[in-house]
């Protein structure tokens, strides 16, 4: 009819404005993750405090002692001002900090192995996804790889029966995104140091995701910490910057000092220097690390996987509430539901963490449109669909997004019911 064709013309300036916002909008955009995956990699692993990037922003917008010494006045290194930082936390005689933990295995492994052999166990040779393979880097930086012992076994003496002269490095591989249950067993720290100091070869463990706290605190499963590493003895540990630690996207080398001088020697390191960003954002991070408290509160990756229940519970009935008296509809259903986040970036794979949900059903109407618009809006929403239910998980939601998902589902509500 003609008043409908009216209406139908009524929306031509919504719609071309929405198409302008959205061609002259960025193309890498803050979204709302609302899948409770905490370390997500597809959406930035982990968020970094606003309190933190005032660091950032100050170094950024000036000039900087990026690679100045003040005391001097001669050239620095950039990489001075995290070593104290990183071993007064650690526990390790030096550090340094390159572009991300692939990075900083595939450095090590061509200093202390390039040309050499590089012993492993076959049920270490990971692939982390977005094609991060072991054996992989290790062509990549030179080594040879020797893999030994089987899938679900390795024992000390398969270690021992591949050492010949050309060997360069144990290398242990914290398989941190899969277990193998069962009959299975793997050799220990322990066992490694006992083996490498009697042939006097450098032992070397990717940690992946590198915790510096004990998680089993806060009721996660214990996930070894960098301190236990070096604590044991391991001379040579790497780990990301941006999985359990919270901090931006680098690849951090802790252990002994003879080491770690030859690295920052190697050609490679200035391929996949980190820049100031990275080391402002670091730093900061690092510093609220000094007290676990202050900390936990600070640190989003760490406080989001440690809320409580009832912290998880205020949070969805006030999203519940607001949703509630915004959207007045008898196509929509919204309620708070129990269900489990997980901790994501490939770190502690079985750990499952109760958590709360804001849960919208629709009635007539598709979930699959529902869940895309959410995700097309102009802060896109990313969600679960579980069931032909949308989940929304408060444990990876600010409070400060709160109105912005309100506002999404009552455009999303219009644009599926097709008012928009
Ligand atoms: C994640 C991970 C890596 C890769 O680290 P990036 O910082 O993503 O480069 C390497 N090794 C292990 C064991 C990991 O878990």
């Amino acid at each position: 009819t003609e008043k409908n064709i009216d209406k139908g013309i009524e929306k031509v300036p919504c719609l071309i404005e929405t198409r302008a916002n959205k061609k002259n909008s960025f193309k890498l955009r803050k979204v709302i993750n609302g899948t409770g995956v905490v370390i997500h990699t597809n959406l930035g692993r982990s968020p970094i405090d606003e309190e933190i990037m005032k660091n950032v922003f100050e170094i950024s917008s000036n000039y900087s002692n990026l690679e100045f010494d003040l005391e001097s006045g001669k050239r620095g290194s950039r990489y001075s001002h995290l070593e104290k930082i990183l071993s007064d936390i650690t526990g390790a005689e030096a550090a340094m900090v390159v572009n991300n933990n692939a990075a900083a295995v595939m450095l090590v492994l061509s200093t202390l192995a390039k040309e050499k052999e590089v012993i492993v166990s076959r049920g270490e040779l990971i692939e982390i996804g977005g094609s991060f393979r072991v054996p992989e880097v290790m062509e990549q930086s030179g080594a040879i790889l020797v893999d030994v012992g089987t899938t679900n076994k390795t024992h000390i003496w398969d270690y021992e029966k591949a050492i010949n002269e050309e060997t360069g490095v144990f290398l242990k591989v914290h398989t941190s995104n899969y277990r193998i249950l069962g009959f299975t067993s793997s050799v220990s720290i322990e066992e490694l140091y006992e083996l490498k100091n009697k042939y006097n070869i450098p032992l070397v463990e990717d940690l992946g995701s590198g915790v510096l706290i004990d998680l089993s605190k806060y009721g996660l499963e214990y996930e070894p910490t960098v301190q236990d590493s070096i604590k044991k003895g391991v001379d040579i540990v790497t780990f990301s910057g941006d999985k359990l630690l919270g901090g931006p996207q680098a690849g951090i080398i802790v252990g002994k000092r003879e080491y770690i001088d030859e690295m920052k020697k190697n050609p490679l390191t200035r391929a996949i220097r980190v820049d100031k960003f990275t080391i402002s954002a670091l730093e900061a991070t690092l510093k609220l690390y000094l007290d676990e408290e202050g900390m936990k509160k600070k640190v989003p990756t760490i406080n989001m996987l440690t809320l409580s229940q009832e912290e998880l519970e205020n949070k969805a009935n006030i999203l519940k509430e607001k949703l509630k008296c915004n959207i007045n509809d008898k196509n929509i259903g919204i309620g708070i539901v129990d269900d489990y986040s997980e901790v994501g970036g490939g770190s502690l794979p079985l750990e499952k963490l109760p958590t709360k949900c804001i849960c919208i059903s629709l009635k007539d109407l598709s979930v699959s449109k529902f869940e895309k618009s959410l995700r097309n809006f102009k802060t896109p929403i990313i969600t679960r669909v579980y069931k032909d239910k949308i989940y929304i998980d408060m444990r990876t939601i600010k409070e400060s997004d709160f109105d912005t998902i309100v506002e999404g589902v009552l455009e999303t509500l219009n644009e599926v019911k097709g008012v928009l």
